[in-house]
């Protein structure tokens, strides 16, 4: 085993849990044993509640403008850190190197925006009539939980950790068991910026934590990130126990592809979407729809793809049961009159025998109603359909139950208008494979991709960790008689 065991985090400590159910925590890399995570008991959640708790008084007392400067810090601290982040992150998730620089430099932006939030949260104050005035302020929640998933170990915490707690909060983190490393050295690091302890508490476990985190009575609020399976059980229990919830779920993006698009940068935006991060992105293209003759560009579709290599420019994917799901997926197409133009069955790393590695895979002439159509794939495999008009397609797009991205590729405007118009996802691009919107704009799916009022990055994402209060107040005794008085 590589790693120590791992510890939850309460109080500022790492600390073993009471519970002795633990899981192995395997590098889909190459299949070395790095750890093992618990899977803590119900008296370690209370414990961190506990915590989170007794720090929620002061924390949320401090004034914002002081709070931030520990995001500051983290901030320097995360760039100092970004290459032992970064290698710890690949190793857990199975990501490229590359990939987790950009994610932790995405954590750094994501920090970045947090130490804005004092300008954005300065709250109102109006005269409403003589000598009385209504204001009103943002207060933090209380104390609130950050629920994630596996495939984005560092940027999805730091989703949720900088603007809850920049806003006052006190969090309890629950990392995905299958890669729970990462946060630790997150929890050090805020640590050292000089956040004060059981601001931040880690409770590792499975769905059995999940559950007991949505019925616990001193959480006020839960966020999620996961599959929508799971995002749906979460809001339900959440808000059926009175808390606020917002669950973001997974997905299925489309990309519409019309003959008059720029054939190699669509190609490239095309194959970089489907492949970044081996597919396992909420954002990722699993669909491509093809309006009338786009064969030029498919043709290029695939030579891109082909010089995306396992091992090399493309990681893992988590886990042999993500990689044989993924294969099935492909097969049963394939037997149902699809043809594979590209094909990353059977992949193989030379010296990386025990690891988990698909291939970039281009399937053609799919059909609605098949698995690689309908289902959320999450790995790097894209499914082209094709249709005569534009209105077939933006048909199909509708229908998938989903609604994170939508994107169309073409050099018309009018037409692109169209599309983002009618395209059913909160989040949609032009000429851009993977239209995430960048801080200060927030990160948020439509449909099944998310439930909950309000996005969970950005701007948007103050209502959620704050409750405003409105406060009426009147000091002038002379100011005459009216309705308020
Ligand atoms: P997952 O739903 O399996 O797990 C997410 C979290 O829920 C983990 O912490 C896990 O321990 C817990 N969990 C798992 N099963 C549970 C159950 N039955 N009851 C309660 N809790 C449970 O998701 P994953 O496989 O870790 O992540 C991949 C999924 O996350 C994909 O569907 C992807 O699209 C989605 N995702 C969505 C977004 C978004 O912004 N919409 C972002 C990242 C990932």
């Amino acid at each position: 085993m590589k790693y120590a065991p791992v510890q939850n985090y309460v109080n500022g400590q790492f600390v073993a849990a009471t519970s002795s159910r633990q899981l192995p925590v395997i590098s889909p890399l190459d299949g070395t044993h790095l750890s093992v995570v618990p899977l803590s008991a119900q008296s370690d959640l209370d414990h961190a509640v506990a915590a989170a708790k007794k720090a929620f008084p002061g924390w949320s007392k401090t004034p914002i403008k002081e709070r931030v400067q520990v995001f500051f810090k983290y901030k320097s601290l995360l760039e100092k850190h970004l290459d032992e982040l970064a290698k710890l992150c690949s190793e857990e998730n199975g990501k490229t190197y590359g990939e987790s620089v950009a994610e932790i430099e995405k954590c750094i932006e994501l920090t970045e925006f947090a130490t804005s939030l004092p300008q954005l949260v300065t709250g109102e104050v109006l005269e409403v009539s003589r000598g009385v005035e209504c204001r009103t302020e943002y207060v933090a929640v209380g104390v609130v939980a950050s629920i994630v998933p596996f495939n984005f170990p560092a940027m999805v915490p730091n989703w949720t950790i900088p603007n809850a707690i920049a806003l006052g909060n006190c969090m309890i983190l629950k990392p995905s068991e299958k890669v729970p490393l990462t946060c630790g050295r997150i929890a050090q690091l805020l640590k050292e910026a000089g956040l004060p302890d059981g601001v931040l508490n880690i409770v590792h476990g499975d769905d059995t934590m999940v559950n007991a985190i949505c019925d616990h009575a001193g959480i006020e609020a839960v966020s999620f990130v996961g599959s929508t399976k799971v995002a749906k059980l979460v809001y339900q229990r959440a808000t059926g126990n009175l808390k606020r919830c917002l669950a973001l779920g997974g997905a299925k993006n489309h990309l519409l592809v019309l003959p008059d698009a720029v054939a190699g940068m669509t190609a490239q935006n095309v194959v970089a979407s489907m492949s970044g991060c081996a597919g396992q992105r909420c954002m990722a293209a699993g669909a491509m729809i093809g309006v009338g003759n786009v064969d030029h560009i498919i043709d290029k579709i695939c030579d891109e793809a082909r010089k995306i290599i396992p091992g090399e420019n493309l990681g893992a994917v988590i886990n042999r049961a993500s990689q044989e799901r993924i294969e099935r997926l492909i097969t049963e197409a394939e037997a149902q009159g699809a043809k594979v133009l590209v094909d990353g069955r059977n992949a193989k790393v030379a010296g990386k025998e025990n690891g988990s590695y698909v291939g970039p895979t281009v399937i053609d002439f799919v059909t609605p109603s098949m698995g690689v159509a309908t289902e959320e794939v999450f790995g790097p495999v894209i499914s082209i359909m094709r249709t005569n008009t534009v209105d077939e397609a933006l048909a199909i797009e509708n229908a998938n139950p989903y609604g994170n991205a939508a994107s169309v590729f073409t050099q018309n405007g009018g037409m692109a208008r169209y599309i983002v118009d009618r395209a059913s996802a909160g989040m949609t691009g032009v000429n851009v494979g993977v239209p995430v919107p960048r801080e200060p704009f927030s990160f948020g799916g439509w449909n099944e991709s998310k439930f909950g009022v309000g996005d969970i990055t950005g701007k948007s994402s103050i209502q959620f960790w704050t409750r405003l209060k409105k406060s009426t107040a009147k000091w002038n005794a002379e100011a005459g008689v009216n309705w308020m008085s």
